[in-house]
């Protein structure tokens, strides 16, 4: 018999964890699919040591921390979660959608589409023994600050993520590098600001054109200054970390069934968080409205608008009381 769910979040990125909590407080059968193979999204996968300063009620949360908390308070209700599988179709039957992926078919009433960014992958760096490197010395993310300790580390890149990552590895490792191809770098003036009042050393205007593992077990980095007819440079560090930003696909999407309205490549959705298509909702980074902004506290917003919504549309008999207390402290 197919397995069947109120609700079916597709994502398990904090919105659509958050989403899976608010679903369970409402005592509605819910089933979280996450194609990665741990729930967290971006924040786990991407920045899981930085110390995120947005959330309301944390003057300051490792992504980590954040993600091992929703994970506790969705743990308090009966949900399915199912990682390592990602959503392939969503198809519209009579009693409500199909949702599909590699591992077979579920029925569900309601559809939460929280895939923010869709699948995800980081830039490259495109130089020979970039694959062979990968994971011994050459990173993308931080994901445990503690392995860099007293390392030599250069950091590449010029946005935030990168002088955050920076910033990070400072009172952590040996010596902090940080190389931009361009003189200027396109991060917040504020983080600027901390950049400059670092011990980090800058160097710009620096593209990586090699490298090479030395007998020793470092990385040896051949630099080229931009503009300059100089010859190549070195620079031997322990490790290097690549923060040129992150790919987003969303083209999975493009594959389902069911066709959603999108503006600017994102899930356009109604005051309710409801997309072009009755009983399909989304939420989070890859859902778009007027006034959007790709954060976590946005997407917590909305995700009690759309378990609400749903709640009332399809299971009004069982709406309950709005506030938490009221739902989930026994008398
Ligand atoms: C470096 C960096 C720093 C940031 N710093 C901050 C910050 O300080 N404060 C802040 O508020 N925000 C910050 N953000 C933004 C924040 O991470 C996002 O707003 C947040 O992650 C959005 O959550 P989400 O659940 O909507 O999407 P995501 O975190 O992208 O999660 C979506 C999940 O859906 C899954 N998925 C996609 N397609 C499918 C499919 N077909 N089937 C199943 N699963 C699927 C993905 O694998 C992913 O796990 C930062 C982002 C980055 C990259």
């Amino acid at each position: 018999m197919t397995e069947s769910y109120d609700i079916t979040i597709i994502g398990g990125g904090p919105v659509g964890m958050f989403a899976a909590f608010y679903a369970g407080m409402h005592n509605a059968k819910t089933q979280v699919i996450e194609s990665l193979a741990e729930l967290g999204g971006q924040v786990n996968a991407l920045y899981p040591e930085k110390t995120i300063l947005d959330v309301a009620g944390f003057p300051g949360v490792k992504g980590r921390d954040l993600i091992a908390g929703q994970r506790q308070q969705l743990e308090q209700f009966p949900l399915t979660i199912k990682t390592g599988e990602a959503v392939t179709n969503v198809t519209p039957n009579d009693a409500g959608f199909t949702v599909t992926t590699p591992k077979g078919s579920t029925q569900t009433r309601a559809v939460i589409v929280a895939v923010g960014n869709g699948a995800f992958a980081p830039r490259h760096l495109n130089v020979e023994n970039e694959t062979a490197l990968a994971g011994q010395h050459l990173f993308y993310s931080v994901r445990d600050l503690e392995s860099f300790r007293g390392h030599r580390v250069m950091v590449a890149g010029g946005g935030d993520a990168a002088i955050d990552q920076a910033l990070m590895l400072e009172p952590v490792a040996k010596s902090v590098t940080l190389l931009h191809r361009r003189a200027q770098f396109r991060g917040l003036a504020h983080m600027v600001d901390l950049l400059q009042a670092s011990t980090v050393n800058v160097q710009t205007p620096y593209l990586i054109r090699g490298l090479e593992e030395t007998a020793a077990g470092e990385v040896d980095v051949t630099l080229k200054q931009v503009g300059a007819t100089a010859a190549t440079t070195h620079q031997v560090v322990d490790d290097l970390i690549v923060s040129y930003g992150f790919t987003a696909d969303h083209s999975a999407l493009a594959a389902w069934d069911i066709s959603m309205a999108e503006d600017h490549r994102l899930i356009a959705v109604d005051r309710q968080m409801m997309t072009s298509v009755p009983g399909v909702y989304a939420i989070g980074d890859g859902a778009t409205y007027p006034g959007k902004s790709p954060l976590i506290a946005i997407g917590y917003g909305e995700a009690p608008v759309a378990v609400q919504a749903i709640m009332s549309t399809y299971f009004p008999e069982r709406r309950g009381p709005v506030h938490s207390t009221s739902i989930t402290l026994k008398p």
